[in-house]
């Protein structure tokens, strides 16, 4: 090991203590690996994925059986982080779009990963939208910094490994015979997530009431079109074990949901209606709570900023997430000790992970104590 690779240790450990008491010493510490590492530059490297689902997986508007994804990778000094971008189609970006949004940057002008809020400010200036493609450049960053700190994130973030949830394991819209067996398959799960919004909904939760008296969480997708209806579901939901509801009716429909927000017995959660930190403020009195996904929001940069300002505001938070492998599924698991409920299992709706990580384990997730977010590529 040559004596600037040492140096650099030295510096990587002082600079874990400035990232924990984040401030102007960060800035200093940031400027030290710079002095000793300014040979190096980012480099990006994205590739199409496709992942094939286990189950057909209907929506209240769609049905699919296959989900894009972007990997990339962000490399510096011999060390890779690891990142990824889901898209299923009704989000509106491609494999093409974000591997078009990636082309577009100039992630060689950085020499220095630790300055991760100009980088990220850079990314999501260069376009609007895109949300999912610069989220796999900050998980990517993300992993990358922990790599070269040799932490993992929910330690340089100063979390609680054992405050991690429990997740919710979710079952599409299907036959009753195929929502039995997939209840079936969720055993180990202490929480079921069902999906709602087409006029199958009481059949839904019956088929599942008769096989499991677990609870549940219940998610509309913007499926109902009336306020009463909406209310009478929930109250149905309620008297059977639910948690708490997701987006039950159109994203722009603000007045009905403060309406119902305000009288349903459990949580209404925004999920569509609140995608990025800017929408908080407009919509943070219809919605008793929020869904934060890095998918939506540009990653865990942005959802930690989230989180923040939505327990300020007397929200309650779940993160959820897209199907996804194990590589965006692990770096929102980090961030889990901080939310009330975790729906992280789109790495477990798949058949063709690629990634090792965080796992689940009897439905409480489980983070890696390796540095970043303890990915290993399959
Ligand atoms: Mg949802």
């Amino acid at each position: 090991m040559g004596q600037d690779r040492r140096d650099f240790l030295k510096l990587s450990t002082l600079a874990t203590g400035a990232l924990l008491f984040s401030g102007t010493n960060n800035n200093l510490f940031a400027n030290n690996i710079r002095t000793n590492m300014k040979s190096s530059k980012l480099k990006l490297k994205f590739y199409p994925y496709t992942l094939q689902l286990k189950h057909v997986f209907t929506l209240a508007k769609s049905s699919r059986t296959t989900t894009p994804v972007v990997l990339t990778e962000l490399e510096y000094d011999g060390i890779i982080g690891y990142g990824e971008a889901s898209m299923p189609p009704y989000l509106g970006e491609s494999q093409e779009s974000a591997q078009a949004f990636l082309a577009k940057l100039d992630m060689e002008q950085f020499t220095n990963p630790m300055e991760i809020d100009k980088i990220i400010s850079y990314v999501d200036s260069v376009t609007m939208g895109n949300t999912a493609a610069k989220a796999s450049v900050d998980i990517a960053l993300h992993d990358l910094v922990g790599k070269i700190l040799g932490h993992p994130l929910y330690k340089i973030w100063g979390l609680e490994k054992s405050k991690t949830p429990y997740t919710s394991f979710t079952i599409g819209i299907d036959k009753p015979d195929v929502v039995r067996q997939k209840v079936k398959e969720a055993e180990e799960f202490k929480v079921l997530k069902i999906k709602l919004g087409r006029d199958t909904d009481k059949e839904m939760i019956e088929t599942i009431r008769s096989v499991t008296d677990k609870p549940l969480t219940a998610d509309a997708n913007q499926g109902w079109k009336d306020k009463h209806l909406a209310l009478d579901m929930i109250e149905y939901l309620k008297e059977n074990g639910a948690l708490y509801i997701e987006q039950p009716m159109d994203k722009n429909n603000l007045d009905d949901h403060a309406w119902l927000s305000e009288r349903s017995p459990i949580p209404v959660l925004a999920d569509e209606a609140c995608q990025r930190l800017v929408d908080i403020p407009k919509i943070y009195q219809a919605y008793n709570g929020i869904n934060i996904k890095l998918m939506k929001c540009t990653g865990v940069k942005e959802s930690y900023k989230m989180i923040i300002l939505a327990r300020a505001l007397n929200l309650k938070v779940m993160l959820g997430c897209m199907t996804e492998t194990s590589c965006a599924i692990s770096a929102a698991s980090h961030l889990s000790p901080l939310v009330d409920w975790a729906d992280l299992d789109g790495a477990l709706l798949i058949n063709n992970d690629i990634f090792d990580g965080t796992k689940i384990i009897d439905g409480k997730v489980v983070l890696s104590d390796k540095p970043g977010f303890g990915l290993t590529k399959i």
